[in-house]
This record gives structure tokens, C-alpha cells and sequence, in this order.
């Protein structure tokens, strides 16, 4: 069995440099999986010349198992890569929820940009697609198996990368920028001396594998299987290409030395202790080998700096488990090409930093709500030390009422406004509702006297 386990990267290297070549670019972009590839297609657009380089050549798999949502296909089609991925045939999964012991959450999810349904393709097909189609830009080079392996300096600022080609000898290459779409280890914010800021560590780490023969719900869905009773443990089961099925296993980090010793044995406990997923699972055949991802602390890396920026995971790694990270991936691209487009805009006045520092700020603003979650819940964990279990309370409220289990399935896709839903006066308003809508007429029914239907009014009332 094969355990993929994430590894330390060679200690990044820095060269001051003169650029002297005529293998020039606008802009250098390493890494060309979701982040890299549609920052390349969106500066591509404004007629950029960009070069796009890969370390590894694909198709390559890489830890991930991927559900993404309407808001990260609307990316997909301004870039031209949607009818690719839509090619695939992948269900279109339309149910999205929490399942426990005591409740049921599973709900239709809204629809987020026009789309009401989300995807889970494997990451070496669906990147490959991507790529594929990336490369058809006229101005896009890319360079397949070419490690970056330093930066080039002059005056201060970025002006270029270098690199080993596969089996050849190191190259410069030079451009305007160099853009770091390099995932969470990023090698540029590395070599760079990008800070970190805001991070925390999360609470639970992950194993997963595909597996043949699950047995589907009534419709493709996405469910996560959680306990009351053994908090921190749980199981998400969703449907991808290929009539996969993806199984993926939170536990909590605590665990994690136990785990990796066995995760076999770990993925096996943990999924076959939820008695539907066992039944559904009866049959099943694990088609790939368990990947997993130890603990990892959600972070933000300062994204831009004279001559360089960073984009997707490389500027800020959020929990794996919010299933989040490709659409802000995407939507950070976004907001980077409009920064691009702002300072390269003739006659702009704006210079590099300043561009970036607004995208910046824009990125963190708008990824702040998911990144939070995680506050949210140790305040839920505060409250439980008091004896009041809360999440148990909002979970039933939520099952109780189908708009609400609606309205908690639209924050994945971006239909709900995290901020919004999870306000504490809306949580309190679901807490006060469910109270008069539920729980007061169930006591009120328990009070009445047995034989004597309605209790009595007071004597003068
Ligand atoms: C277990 C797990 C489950 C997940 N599930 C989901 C999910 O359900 N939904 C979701 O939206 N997100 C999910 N994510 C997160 C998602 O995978 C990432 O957010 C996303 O891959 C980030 O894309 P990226 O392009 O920024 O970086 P990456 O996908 O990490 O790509 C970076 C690329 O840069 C290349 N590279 C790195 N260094 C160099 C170098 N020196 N030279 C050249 N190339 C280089 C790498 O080879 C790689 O191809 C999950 C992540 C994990 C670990």
C-alpha cells in the first residue's frame, strides 16, 4: 500500500542576476495546476506573454479529492476549460449535508452561479484537462518536469527563475514577474521570505482513497457522516468520474501518530463505524491507495513583494475539510489578473506593490469567513465546556427545518454567505425558533393532563 505523506522541499535558493537573455516573458508562473493555470489563462487574456512551469509532468496525481462548486465553474468557463471538464461526465452531484446518529441535514444545494449541482474528478484527470487546454493559448508556453530551483535578483526586485529542465542542464528565464502558484510548501514564497500570518492549526487530518461498487444514494451526493458521540471523527462519502466514489476520513490530530502507523487499518474503523456506510460499503473495492495528509496549520503568506507575487494554496492554505481550497484557488486568480490589469493598464500610475497590495487585501477579505470556521467551532467547544452542547442544538434546528438544511448546504457553494448564516443573532434566531416552533408546543403537550385534552385556563383569566 502506498502512503503519500507531504515531505519537506529543498531549502530554496536566491542569485542576483542581470537579465541578458532573449527568453523573456511578461510573466513567470510556477506551477501550473488550478492556481497557475487560470492565473496564466486570465493574464493570457489581457495578452500577456506567459511561461508556465511544471515540475512534474502530467497527468500526475497530487493529495487531493476534490468536490468543487458553481462558483469555481464559473471560473472554469471564463477561462475557456469548462466544456473540458463537463466532457469528462462526471455525476453532478445535487445533494450535500451532515448525517448523524440523531440527524439528517442532507439537502439540494442551492444553485451558485447559475449552477445547482458540484463536481468530484480526480485530480490527475481533471489538471490534465486543464493544462491541456491552457496550452492552446497562443501566448502560453509551457514547460512540463521543470523543477524551479531559484530566483533571479536584480536591483532588488524578481526578474526571473531558474530551473533543471527534466535531464537537461539549468536555464534562467526572465520576465516582468514571477508569480508563485506553487501550493502550500511554496517554493517562491520561500525563496522570497514571504511571512506568514494569521495561521492556526486545524483540527483534524485526513485519509482518503477511491474505491468501485459503493452503493450510490437515491441521487449523486456529497454526505458527511459525523458522530455526537465521538467528536472529531467522521467520514465524507461523494460520488466522482468514472463511477468512483471517494471516501474520506477526518480524524482528529491527536490520532494522527496512532493513524499513520496503520491507515489502512484507521480509514476501515472509522468508515465501517457508521452502520450506512458499511451497508453501502458492503461490496466495495478500494481502486487507489490511501493518500493522507498529516496536521496542517491553515495560514496566510504575504502575497506580493517587489517583482513576485503568490496565488492559490502558495499565498493561503485553508483546512482541506471545508472543501474550499480550489474555489479560492480560483477566485484568488481572479482578483490577481485584476490587479495585473490595473497596473499594466497604459499609462497606469500604479506600481507593482501597491496592484498586488490590493489584491491582497481583496483575497484576504473575501476568504476570511471559511478561514474562521475554525474560531467559530472552539467557541462552540467553549460553550460545551459549560455543559450546553450548542452544535448539538443548531444541528437538530437546522435538520428540523428543510430551508434551513438548504441555506447550511449553500455555504459550501457559496449560495449562503458564511458571515451571514453563521452570524451569532442568526444562530440565536435558529436556537429561539426551533424553541417556539418545536421545542415549547412538545413540552406544552407533555404537561397537558392525560385524559383532559387541553389544560384548563386559570380561574378569572
Ligand atoms: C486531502 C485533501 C483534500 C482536499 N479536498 C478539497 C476539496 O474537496 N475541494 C477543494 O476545493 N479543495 C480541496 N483540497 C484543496 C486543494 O487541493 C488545493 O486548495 C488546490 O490544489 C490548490 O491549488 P494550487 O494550484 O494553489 O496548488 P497545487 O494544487 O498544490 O499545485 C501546485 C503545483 O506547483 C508545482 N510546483 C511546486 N513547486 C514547484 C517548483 N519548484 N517548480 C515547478 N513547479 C512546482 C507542483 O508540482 C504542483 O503541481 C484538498 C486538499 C487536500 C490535501
Amino acid at each position: 500500500m502506498a502512503i503519500k505523506h507531504i515531505t519537506r522541499q529543498d531549502t530554496p535558493t536566491t542569485q542576483e542576476h542581470e537579465p541578458t537573455t532573449n527568453d523573456s516573458f511578461d510573466v513567470i508562473i510556477v506551477g501550473a495546476r488550478v492556481a497557475g493555470c487560470a492565473t496564466a489563462a486570465l493574464l493570457a487574456q489581457q495578452g500577456a506573454r506567459v511561461l508556465l512551469l511544471e515540475r512534474s509532468t502530467f497527468p500526475a496525481p497530487t493529495v487531493s479529492c476534490p468536490i468543487f462548486y458553481g462558483n469555481s465553474m464559473a471560473v472554469l468557463e471564463r477561462i475557456g476549460v469548462l466544456a473540458d471538464i463537463e466532457a469528462i461526465g462526471a455525476p453532478q452531484i445535487r445533494y450535500y449535508g451532515v448525517r448523524t446518529e440523531q440527524f439528517d441535514m442532507v439537502a439540494r444545494l442551492p444553485a451558485s452561479h447559475g449552477r445547482d449541482y458540484a463536481y468530484s474528478i480526480r485530480r490527475e484527470v481533471m489538471d490534465a484537462a486543464i493544462l491541456a487546454r491552457i496550452r492552446s493559448y497562443p501566448n502560453i508556453t509551457v514547460r512540463e518536469g521543470f523543477n524551479v530551483t531559484g530566483l533571479l535578483w536584480a536591483h532588488g526586485r524578481v526578474v526571473g527563475v531558474r530551473g533543471r529542465p527534466h535531464g537537461r542542464s539549468e536555464q534562467a528565464c526572465y520576465a516582468r514577474a514571477v508569480i508563485g502558484a506553487d501550493g502550500k510548501r511554496s517554493f517562491v514564497g520561500r525563496a522570497v521570505g514571504a511571512q506568514i500570518y494569521a495561521a492556526h492549526p486545524n483540527p483534524s487530518c485526513i485519509y482518503y482513497a477511491y474505491y468501485r461498487n459503493f452503493a450510490p444514494l437515491h441521487e449523486p451526493s456529497a454526505v458527511v457522516y459525523a458522530s455526537l458521540k465521538e467528536t472529531g471523527r467522521g467520514v465524507l462519502v461523494f460520488d466522482a468520474d468514472a463511477d468512483l466514489t471517494v471516501v474520506s476520513v477526518g480524524i482528529p490530530v491527536a490520532e494522527f501518530e496512532t493513524a499513520r502507523k496503520d491507515p489502512e487499518g484507521i480509514m476501515q474503523q472509522v468508515w465501517q463505524s457508521f452502520p450506512e456506510v458499511a451497508e453501502r460499503g458492503r461490496n466495495a473495492e478500494r481502486v487507489t491507495p490511501i493518500m493522507g495528509q498529516g496536521p496542517v496549520d491553515s495560514f496566510y503568506r504575504q502575497s506580493y513583494g517587489p517583482g513576485w507575487a503568490l496565488v492559490g494554496d502558495a499565498g493561503h492554505y485553508i483546512d482541506p475539510i471545508t472543501g474550499q481550497g480550489i474555489n479560492y484557488a480560483l477566485r484568488g486568480a481572479e482578483l490577481l489578473a485584476e490587479a495585473w490589469a490595473r497596473w499594466n493598464a497604459p499609462g497606469a500610475r500604479l506600481n507593482w506593490c501597491s496592484a498586488m497590495a490590493h489584491y491582497q487585501a481583496q483575497r484576504d477579505g473575501e476568504t476570511r469567513p471559511h478561514y474562521d470556521l475554525y474560531e467559530l467551532g472552539s467557541s462552540i467547544e467553549q460553550v460545551q465546556d459549560l455543559g450546553i452542547n450548542i452544535g448539538e442544538l443548531l444541528l437538530r434546528a437546522i435538520s428540523r427545518r428543510p430551508s434551513l438544511a438548504t441555506r447550511y448546504a449553500g455555504m459550501a457553494n457559496g449560495a449562503t454567505p458564511v458571515r451571514e448564516f453563521l452570524h451569532p443573532l442568526n444562530l440565536a434566531r435558529i436556537l429561539v425558533e426551533d424553541a417556539l416552533l418545536y421545542e415549547l408546543p412538545a413540552r406544552a403537550a407533555q404537561l397537558a393532563p392525560v385524559r383532559g385534552g387541553p389544560m384548563p385556563a386559570p380561574a378569572g383569566a
